[in-house]
């Protein structure tokens, strides 16, 4: 049997694609992409031949079932998503799952991925860390969202589309409060590339300031909530302990 290639494209600079990207998917049957015609483009650019054909949310799963049969007769194929790593808030989950079932083998060949990269530049504790993708796009369900992570110690990070960048923050100032550190990470890899981090306060008024920070892709760094004070951990491990006490002969 063939085996499925799970290939990292460019998320803006398409010098990121790597050497073994460009020979898989020069080596491929097929290529399996999010949108045939966005990714046109970068096969034009590497001068990379390879047939494409179209597989996004809305036919994954029949799709899946056809590739999955295509690899069991012997072809290799990549799947790619419009920018960065396929199944990171993109498609692909139906078809790696269909082509574990059918017993083939998947590969990943690794590269960009905006969140990431920008936990790696963030300069915050990046020893574990969330990623909770893109937040509700109405105010009420991002606020629950939202109010959800309040407590939440670890970094976390959200994607969020140019349009909704100021509402988002304003939002988040609301619930997480003026004080909490976010770093906005815009533009990654690209000609107007912009890391900026700051208390929340600060980072609106940034933003509403300047329609160019309002413009492009984005990703949102948040710091995580402070641990709980050593005495309180104590006192929660008291009442369970009290609890367990209670239920002994
Ligand atoms: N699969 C992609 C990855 O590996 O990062 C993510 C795809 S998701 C549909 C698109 C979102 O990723 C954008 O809305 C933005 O939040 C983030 N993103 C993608 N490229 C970016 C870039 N160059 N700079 C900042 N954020 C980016």
């Amino acid at each position: 049997a063939g085996t499925l290639f799970v290939v990292a494209t460019p998320i803006g600079n398409l010098q990121d694609l790597t050497p073994r990207a460009l020979q898989v998917l020069r080596d491929v049957s097929l290529i399996a992409a999010e949108d045939t015609r966005h990714s046109a483009r970068l096969m034009q650019h590497f001068g990379i031949a390879t047939p494409m054909t179209a597989c996004h949310d809305h036919n994954e799963r029949d799709k899946g079932q056809r590739l999955v049969e295509r690899m069991l007769a012997g072809d290799d194929i990549a799947l790619i998503s419009d920018a960065g790593t396929p199944l990171i808030s993109d498609p692909g989950f139906h078809l790696v799952r269909q082509a574990r079932e059918a017993g083939i083998k998947v590969s990943p060949v690794p590269g960009a991925c905006a969140l990431i990269a920008a936990l790696s530049a963030a300069g915050m504790p990046s020893d574990r860390f969330a990623f909770e993708g893109f937040l509700p796009a109405k105010a009420h369900g991002r606020q629950q969202r939202l109010r959800a992570l309040l407590e939440e110690p670890r970094t976390w990070l959200v994607y969020e589309a140019p349009h909704r960048l100021l509402d988002c923050l304003r939002d988040m100032q609301q619930v997480l409060g003026a004080q909490r550190r976010v770093l906005l990470a815009r533009e990654l890899t690209k000609t107007f590339e912009t890391l900026h981090a700051a208390p929340l306060d600060e980072l609106v008024a940034w933003v509403a300031a300047d329609a160019d920070q309002q413009r492009g892709e984005c990703v949102l760094v948040v710091e995580g909530a402070p641990e709980p004070e050593a005495d309180e951990v104590s006192a929660q491990a008291l009442h369970v302990l009290d609890l367990l006490l209670a239920e002994l002969p």
